[in-house]
């Protein structure tokens, strides 16, 4: 965070502070002051050393201005999902609207379109953004009408897939356990997996919002293989497809607490490298007072990702990551 920089920064009395001119932003840096080693700081220097590493610094882009504020070390991710919205028309209209967008380099892009229009966006969308699908067979794929298999994902191009949405979970009715079996093996077969994970409102009313979320974070736990491919949504379900947005606050809250039951649960180096990304009724004007926190990597994005610019901009909420130093 930026006071945390800031703060850390002020304790340097070495070498002085990191000049903004020569720190180039990578998306990935700054660590919250408690997440340091404070056995490490026992002196000046070796401070400004682990600060200096932590801000990944690239002599390669010369001339950015300031430094990134993320606890963890992933790069930013946003992606969208388009659920059972559009048409060939409406696809069409909003992939050349995204291959026209400027995108900020920094930040991994993809989109989950209805599986009927798959082949369309991956053969008409730029290579800048990957594909996902929205949800996937709980083992290979055989006589299971209506369902996709991971293998025929992988065979259109997607690289990633979502589960556990909210709408799957509450409507069609998937648990715990069964969404766990659907990650592990879509990681198994080498997908990426954006693994949703949230509390409802009579949930969170009654203050079992961690609860629920560290239940649903052990289901995933209890069965991939690997952190390695793997994103976390954190949804609020109140704030899906309702305009009710999560606080800035409300969303940093969760995301720290998802962060430290990684890291006490699986590893620290998994905490540090698992991008949790928030999702409910973020859009082209929230984005970027969310992305400022610490803990939220990046977003997933029902709504207004069916509007190329506003989704474009939402990608580009990575800049307000930048503090200056
Ligand atoms: C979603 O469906 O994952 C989502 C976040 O939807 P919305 O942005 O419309 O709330």
């Amino acid at each position: 965070m930026a006071v945390a920089s800031t703060s850390l920064a002020s304790q340097l009395s070495g070498p002085k502070s990191i000049s903004s001119s020569s720190v180039c932003p990578t998306f990935s840096g700054l660590r919250r002051l408690d997440q340091l080693n404070s056995q490490s700081f026992s002196s000046t220097h070796s401070l400004f050393q682990q600060v200096h590493s932590n801000l990944r610094l690239s002599s390669s882009r010369k001339g950015c201005r300031g430094v990134v504020a993320m606890a963890g070390s992933g790069k930013f991710f946003v992606g969208g999902n388009w659920k059972c919205n559009g048409t060939t028309e409406s696809i069409s209209k909003l992939v050349s609207d995204l291959n026209s967008a400027n995108l900020e380099p920094e930040v991994d892009v993809v989109v989950a379109p209805p599986f009927v229009y798959l082949s369309q966006v991956k053969n008409s969308l730029t290579d800048r953004i990957e594909i996902s699908g929205q949800n996937s067979w709980v083992g290979k794929g055989g006589a299971f009408t209506g369902e996709i298999s991971v293998e025929q994902l992988k065979d259109l191009g997607s690289k990633w897939v979502i589960l556990g949405h909210s709408e799957r979970r509450h409507i069609i009715g998937e648990d715990d356990q069964f969404i766990g079996k659907k990650a592990a093996y879509a990681v198994g077969e080498g997908l990426g997996v954006i693994a949703c994970i949230g509390e409802k409102l009579e949930e969170r009313e009654a203050g079992k919002t961690f609860d629920v979320c560290y239940q649903q974070l052990k289901a995933f736990a209890d069965a991939v293989p690997s952190w390695d491919n793997i994103v976390i949504a954190y949804e609020p379900v109140w704030a899906i497809g309702t305009g009710k947005v999560a606080t800035p606050e409300q969303a940093q809250e969760v995301h720290v607490a998802i962060r430290d039951w990684l890291k006490k649960n699986i590893s620290a180096e998994v905490a540090s490298k698992t991008r949790i990304i928030y999702g409910g009724s973020a859009n082209a004007s929230n984005s970027a007072e969310l992305a400022k926190q610490e803990d939220i990597d990046g977003f997933l994005v029902g709504g207004a990702s069916l509007k190329g610019p506003d989704f474009a901009t939402i990608v580009n909420s990575v800049t307000s990551k930048k503090v200056a130093v």
